[in-house]
């Protein structure tokens, strides 16, 4: 079965999903997107996710490609016909099509708008508990990390270099202050030695993850206490527990930043236990 995209409308094969050479995303990654994960067929947090790509369009001055009822209609329907059933469906929109020029295009172009998807598992059971590593990069990304912009190039060369060091994620580590901010794509948690969770506060330096609203709502309930707070590497290396959470990774734990092992250097059972109930979350939740 070849996979169908979504683009301005039209349901068509990958080989035939294309965009104009001068569409401001690909010439100025003028635009953004959302990545929502399906779960046994049905959508994990959809709601937060489409709320997250408004806060986007409006911070941007985006206009919406169109009203989310269609939108929703639109993005069942990209899931029916790839049959994603364990999987994640990509949304993008950008400026549009205009004579390359850097200031929005006077006359008003349409946002192009397109759509992926596809069956993708979620990390195994044996890869959650064996654990990940992380490889501090400096923060070098602009001061509107909360958009949710396909201006990705300093996650992409995090990334990469974590890759090449054989770890699994990119850790930003402010240089100023040692702040760790977030992930290359993920947001980042530590238990500290006294069991307190803590993340780093939503605000412009990080994107605010849906799972990381999630995991920190399960956390509050299972009787966790939380603090939304700043905290440092030589914390993170320190801590009791580290895990890094994402819509593709679920709750990730972590053994080891750069060269320290985090603890024992085993997932931790706080992480372990977020994990278990974020799946049963996911799990439990319907369209
Ligand atoms: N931070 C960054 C920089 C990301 O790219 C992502 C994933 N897109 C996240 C955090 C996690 O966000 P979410 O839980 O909504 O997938």
């Amino acid at each position: 079965m070849s996979r169908i995209a979504y683009v301005n409308g039209r349901y068509v094969p990958h080989t035939d999903a294309t965009v104009s050479v001068e569409d401001r995303g690909f010439q100025f990654a003028d635009g953004i997107y959302e990545v929502i994960s399906i779960y046994n067929g049905h959508y994990v947090d959809e709601i937060p996710h489409l709320d997250r790509w408004d806060r986007s369009l409006a911070a941007l001055s985006l206009p919406p490609a169109m009203p989310r009822v269609a939108m929703r209609q639109a993005m069942a329907r990209m899931i029916r016909r790839n049959r994603v059933r364990d999987g994640i469906l990509y949304m993008q929109l950008t400026r549009g099509t205009a004579r390359r020029d850097a200031p929005f295009p006077t006359r008003s172009t349409r946002p192009s708008f397109v759509m992926t998807a596809r069956n993708q598992n979620l990390p195994a059971v044996a890869q959650v508990e064996a654990g990940g590593s992380l490889l501090s990069v400096p923060e070098i990304r602009w001061k509107r990390c909360d958009v949710k912009s396909v201006a990705l190039l300093p996650n992409v060369l995090a990334k990469q270099k974590a890759r090449e060091h054989g770890a699994s994620e990119a850790l930003f580590v402010r240089d100023e202050d040692g702040i760790v901010t977030e992930g290359g794509s993920t947001n980042a948690f530590m238990v500290s030695a006294e069991g307190t969770l803590v993340t780093h506060p939503t605000g412009n330096a990080i994107l605010g993850g849906i799972t990381r609203d999630r995991v920190l709502q399960l956390a509050r309930a299972s009787g966790l206490t939380v603090e939304e707070r700043p905290f440092t590497l030589e914390e993170a290396k320190s801590a009791r527990e580290v895990f890094i959470t994402s819509t593709t990774m679920a709750v990730m734990p972590i053994v080891q930043i750069d060269n320290a092992v985090i603890a024992n250097g085993q997932s931790g059972s706080n992480s372990l236990n977020l994990h278990r109930l974020y799946h049963e979350f996911c799990t439990a939740e319907g369209i």
